[in-house]
């Protein structure tokens, strides 16, 4: 391990152990600017997190001192480059709970790694009349894959319906994942309610019916310790963005039997072995679906995100995410009107709080929060269907991490009530 990060570590933990948030704010470097004259309360990291000095400085490094492509050259500057890129993919395997490195996929984000597995597993092994089980809390990246591929298909699209504290109602459940069912597509944590839920329970019905499972871990990933192993997943999906890594890096985790047993998504250089101009063959998983140039500074750059987390303890940031939820959960509902949708118990979800107020509508609450420099999210949050089954049209969503501390939450609140102010309610 790398000295330096030692350092940091040993103060980002503080001398209690516990999380210091304020040496963690100091190392973000977006958070010092002012927005809109007021500082920059950053609560919007269910979209994306922000990037600490150390992620940004790998990436500026790289450019700087080995730029090159990877896998082809062999050249200094390329072998430095691969070997960087090649220990990322290590690093990745050990932090989801010590997984084989060949099952690793370095993709764009969760969204191009559900995919992947829509249009070769899904097109290789879903028929007319299978059925593909979603929930009704997904996002859209892990509905419309599902949804077209069922389309394309004659398959049948079912899901698992909500409580109306926002979790999975599996009272049915045997009803709904059958021996009909090929696949189940769930989230390991909801990103409009915060929801964690039981993916090990739901993988092994599934397991038992003969079904395989993909789980979207990109807002459990950045959130709580993920073992793999024990989610029980067959695929699991997560991006680098929002859990302090840059944009346009994500993994897709897969079991080795099946990513060996499916075909390429993307095919050109690189995910083959031999290309003749009358046949081809496929390198081995995981090169077999990296085709083409990847982006490799981001990749690198991710290793320091891994490790920035790591040092901090994903129990750690856990523990402080409920603790720092349970507080704004508890201020929100001090405000007459306000209505949180999802658990309101924190052991139970995340950081992804979102609420709507009974008289202002979402954007207009996040317009005037972001006059005081307050960042939240305002919209369908890319849940169109889970929107309309909760009968909103959109909810306001504040989202937390580890800088965020109960400073940013009391602000929240005073400008919140400013809002409802200056909307005369
Ligand atoms: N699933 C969930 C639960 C998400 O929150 C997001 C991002 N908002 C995605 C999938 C898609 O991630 P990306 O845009 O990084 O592909």
């Amino acid at each position: 391990m790398n000295p330096d990060i030692r350092n940091d570590a040993t103060a980002l933990k503080g001398r209690s152990g516990q999380m210091d948030i304020d040496r963690i704010k100091a190392d973000f470097p977006i958070l010092k600017q002012p927005v809109n004259g007021h500082r920059l309360v950053y609560l919007d990291n269910a979209a994306t997190s922000q990037k600490p000095k150390q992620v940004i400085d790998a990436i500026v490094k790289y450019y700087n001192e080995s730029n090159a492509n990877i896998h082809r050259g062999l050249h200094t500057l390329a072998e430095k480059a691969t070997s960087a890129y090649e220990n990322v993919r290590v690093h990745a395997a050990r932090f989801i709970g010590g997984v084989d490195n060949s099952e690793v996929i370095f993709t764009s984000g969760t969204t191009e790694s559900i995919n992947t597995i829509a249009r070769t597993w899904g097109e290789k092994n879903i028929r007319s009349g299978d059925e593909i089980v979603i929930t009704e809390m997904e996002h859209h990246a892990n509905l419309v894959p599902w949804l077209v591929l069922s389309q394309n298909t004659g398959a049948t699209l079912r899901r698992i319906s909500l409580t109306p504290d926002g979790q999975l109602d599996l009272t049915n459940i045997n009803d709904i994942i059958t021996a009909r069912t090929r696949l189940v597509a769930v989230a390991h944590m909801s990103n409009v309610l915060g929801t964690i839920n039981p993916v090990a329970d739901i993988a092994e019905l599934a397991h038992r019916r003969g079904a395989i499972v993909l789980v979207d871990g990109a807002q459990a990933a950045p959130h709580m310790p993920v073992d793999i192993k024990q989610t029980g997943a067959d695929f699991y999906a997560f991006s680098a963005h929002k859990m302090l890594g840059p944009t346009g890096v994500g993994v897709l985790w897969g079991r080795k039997t099946l990513l060996e047993d499916i075909p390429p998504f993307t095919t050109g250089g690189e995910m083959i072995r031999e290309v003749r101009f009358d046949r081809v063959t496929w390198n081995d998983v995981p090169h077999k679906f990296e085709a083409g140039t990847p982006n490799i500074a981001g990749v690198i750059a991710f290793d320091r995100a891994l490790s920035y987390l790591e040092e901090l303890g994903m129990e750690n940031i856990r523990s402080h995410e409920i603790e720092l939820s349970g507080y704004a959960i508890n201020r929100l509902l001090e405000l007459d009107g306000i209505e949180i949708q999802g658990p309101l118990d924190p052991h139970l979800r995340g950081g992804a709080i979102s609420f709507t107020d009974a008289k202002i509508h979402p954007h207009d609450i996040s317009t005037f929060l972001d006059s005081r420099g307050i960042a939240i999210r305002a919209g369908h949050h890319c849940a169109q269907p889970l929107m309309r089954t909760m009968g909103k049209v959109a909810t306001a969503r504040a989202s937390l991490y580890i800088y965020n501390d109960r400073m940013d939450i009391d602000a929240l609140i005073d400008a919140l009530k400013e809002t409802r102010r200056y909307f005369g309610v």
